[in-house]
């Protein structure tokens, strides 16, 4: 692929960066990263007001066809999450717009596209993923949460866990057994469904640094209609693949550590250690490098995953691949930078705290994207079968 940018994409990047740098200012005291918009009213209020401003611009519709309100291509979408990176900003749904967003215009009826694009493009809605269950994770189609069928709505129980923003979202996007009968991989059905819905009950998991960003949902006789149905009936399990692949090769998360790593280098000249600057410890330096030279990469898998998703031409085993490499390489991130800080990078919102706490904060998180979205495990499995053509073992 070309790695040059068009004219019109300097000039884009131009304004997509003075746009995030003016956001950047109004940033709440309580913002930590980027898990801070489902911890607190001020950190959703701040997402929602973000997704505003980069929807009245078109911005959230980016890399959509035209005729669904498309105003550019993969890589403005790239160049928006390389400036919301470097800010550390919110403002792009990761449920709406990076997974659900492009399933519906890849598998979704004419009727939902109508429906539904056009609230996600203007921010209207936020969506979140029901999914795994406690007893289905890596084997999600072995989930018991059960939709029947009756006349044109479809009634749903069951339970769903580890809900990421569900206390917030307004719409939900999930997957449930609706065929007791059929066999595995045709008897599931994928529903979009309103979080406001009668018998819908969202329960807080309390994580290890105090956040309130995971959940479990209860659906009791939860009334879905089926019009809201993506693809066939009982034929969920291929909208899941499709949206699988949105969900692991959405590199935006890794897309803040181009300015981390600046932060950490700043850190490094500007403090000592017995007498001597960080910047001149060659273990340091030397750990400092490696991951610029992984931030590097990673950057570049995104131009690459951007020209092969404009193309239609995202596989399985690529997307499998983008996600080990920047889930990896936020742990490492998370790894390097707190053993630079030392004892002050394990306090945040403290008068010790240094680089606002993120350093405490992004160790603590930095586990999250190897087992959510499938474990790593499981992606090397994926990419052992399809991608290499090796055995399935028993
Ligand atoms: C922080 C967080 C956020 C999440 N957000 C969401 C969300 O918003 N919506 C949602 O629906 N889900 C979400 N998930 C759920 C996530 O997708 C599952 O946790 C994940 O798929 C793993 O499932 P499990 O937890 O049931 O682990 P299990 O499937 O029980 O796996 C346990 C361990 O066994 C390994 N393992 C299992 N099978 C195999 C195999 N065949 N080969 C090799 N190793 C294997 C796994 O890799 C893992 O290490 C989230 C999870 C986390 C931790």
């Amino acid at each position: 692929m070309d790695f040059r940018l068009t004219d019109e994409q300097v000039a884009r990047r131009k304004e997509i960066y003075k746009v995030c740098e003016e956001l950047d200012k109004k940033k709440p005291k309580s913002w930590l990263g980027f898990e801070s918009p489902f911890d607190n009213e001020e950190g959703w209020a701040f997402h929602r007001y973000c997704a505003k401003e980069f929807a009245k611009r078109g911005w959230l519709a980016l890399s959509w066809p035209k005729e669904y309100g498309g105003t550019g291509t993969m890589m403005d979408k790239v160049l928006l999450a390389e400036a919301r990176g470097y800010y550390d900003l919110p403002g792009s749904d990761i449920f709406g717009i990076s997974m659900l967003a492009p399933t519906l215009i890849a598998a979704g009826s004419e009727e939902l596209k109508k429906e539904f694009l056009p609230k996600i493009a203007n921010a209207e809605i936020m969506f979140c993923e029901l999914w795994s269950e406690p007893n289905a994770g890596s084997d999600l189609a072995a989930l018991t949460a059960s939709a029947i069928k009756k006349g044109d709505e479809f009634i749903v129980n069951g339970q769903k866990t580890w809900n990421t923003g569900a206390h917030y979202a307004d719409w939900a996007f999930g997957v449930y057994k609706s065929d007791p009968n059929a066999k595995k991989h045709h008897n599931l059905t994928f529903i979009l469904c309103d979080m406001k819905s009668k018998g819908i009950t969202v329960k807080g998991i309390p994580y290890m640094n105090g956040a309130h960003v995971y959940n479990e949902v209860y659906l009791d006789d939860v009334h879905m209609p089926a019009k809201y149905v993506v693809g066939q009936e009982n034929e969920g399990w291929a909208v899941v693949n499709v949206l699988a692949g949105f969900e692991r090769s959405n590199i935006d998360m890794v897309m803040g550590l181009v300015r981390g790593v600046e932060d950490l280098v700043k850190f490094c000249n500007e403090n000592k250690r017995d007498g001597k600057p960080l910047a001149h410890d060659p273990m340091i330096r030397n750990k400092i490098a490696d991951l610029a030279a992984s931030v590097e990469a990673v950057r570049t898998l995104a131009y690459r995953v951007a020209d092969q998703q404009n193309r239609n031409e995202m596989g399985l085993m690529d997307a499998a691949a983008v996600k080990i490499f920047a889930s990896e390489l936020l742990e490492k991130f998370g790894q390097i930078s707190t053993d630079i800080l030392g004892p002050y990078g394990q306090v945040k919102q403290s008068k010790f705290a240094k680089l606002n706490g993120t350093a405490e904060y992004n160790y603590q998180a930095c586990f999250v994207p190897i087992v959510s979205m499938g474990t790593n495990e499981i992606q090397r499995n994926i990419i052992a079968w399809y991608g290499l053509g090796l055995p399935r073992m028993k």
